[in-house]
């Protein structure tokens, strides 16, 4: 006969039920950090409950991120994976994990550690007390260098001044969501996923933690600055359409201008006669002009660009395999 090995059974109702909590974990070449990372989340979430899943999304990483999982996974049925077919970037394994997690509250947690995981006894916490979503801000940004810090605090003063929603400072994607904004969230079609600025549109009753970040525990971050840029500028014009229309103002000041201007050489030519010299000033505003006209036509493609992308309507990732999940693409 063979012996129940004790609160075994506890524990298989625990990987059956709703889970009370999903931690959304993207990662991209993330093995180094994983064994610190399942080491330090696992028994906080213990302490509210067993019926908890942690969803990792493996994002197209090139070391053995995959298969480490695996070997969680099968030790731990709780620890659930979605594999995607190359790499999708942040947004979509985030997107992904969010799709596919169960629990009553959802947090989307980097795997590195740089998102400190006793947050989530506290966010649990205002969470029970009715709040439907717990942000966690960073108190300042010391470990980031100069230039990011600057350039960060230049991005959110010049979104919030553009756009009518308001995005929360030096706030990640890590934050606690209710079953209620989950459903609400999965609901935005939208192919563009600025996280934070979906987040933020959602709205709800919200409270915020404040922590400081630590450094990243393992592996490398896969950001450069361009990547940034890129990211900022989906912000950007994911949520506001004032670079669109600003072109309308400037281009009636012009206009203005050139009438002042025209009408004064008009003048001129009148009182004194056909003047040669000109080559200056016509150079400049011709100059000028070529440029704003550039420019607007730049910003004109990155809409149109965007639109495309939307048009095509691909889905955001794809799922190559799960693990836990038991459905059709299920490994187990
Ligand atoms: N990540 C991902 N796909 C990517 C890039 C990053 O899933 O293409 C994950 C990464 O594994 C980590 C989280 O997103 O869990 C944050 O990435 P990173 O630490 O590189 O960003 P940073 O902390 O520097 O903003
Ligand atoms: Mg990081």
């Amino acid at each position: 006969m063979i012996e129940a090995v004790p609160g075994s059974a506890q524990t298989l109702a625990a990987h059956q039920q709703v889970p009370e909590i999903s931690l959304v974990a993207p990662m991209y070449n993330e093995s180094e950090g994983l064994e610190q990372f399942f080491k330090t989340v696992t028994p906080i979430l213990d302490q509210i409950s067993p019926a908890w899943e942690i969803v990792c999304v493996n994002d197209g990483s090139r070391d053995d991120t995959l298969l480490k999982l695996i070997d969680y996974h099968q030790r731990d049925s709780r620890i659930r994976i979605l594999n995607f077919s190359r790499n999708f970037g942040k947004e979509a394994g985030t997107t992904a994990g969010i799709d596919f997690s169960r629990g009553k509250a959802v947090i989307p947690i980097d795997a590195d550690l740089q998102d400190p995981p006793e947050l989530i006894l506290e966010m649990v916490a205002k969470w029970r007390e009715g709040y439907k979503v717990v942000l966690a801000t960073r108190k300042e940004r010391k470990e980031d260098t100069w230039f990011k810090r600057q350039s960060a605090l230049m991005f959110y003063r010049i979104i919030s001044a553009m756009s009518e929603i308001d995005i929360p400072k030096n706030t990640g994607d890590y934050r606690l969501m209710d079953r209620q904004v989950v459903n609400t969230l999965k609901q935005l079609p939208e192919k563009t996923r600025f996280m934070k600025g979906i987040f933020a549109w959602l709205g709800f009753p919200t409270t915020t933690i404040y922590f400081d970040r630590p450094q990243r525990f393992a592996g490398q971050t896969s950001w450069n600055y361009w990547k940034l840029w890129r990211f900022a500028l989906d912000g950007i014009f994911a949520f506001t359409t004032l670079p669109l229309q600003i072109w309308t103002y400037l281009g009636a000041m012009i206009s203005l201008f050139s009438f002042i201007y025209a009408s004064v050489l008009i003048v001129q030519t009148l009182l004194h006669g056909v003047e040669v010299p000109g080559y200056a000033s016509s150079m400049v505003t011709m100059l000028f002009l070529g440029g704003v006209q550039l420019i607007s036509l730049g910003v004109i493609g990155e809409y149109v660009g965007r639109i495309y992308k939307e048009v095509k309507g691909r889905p955001i990732y794809i799922v190559q395999d799960t693990w836990g999940f038991q459905d059709l693409t299920d490994r187990d």
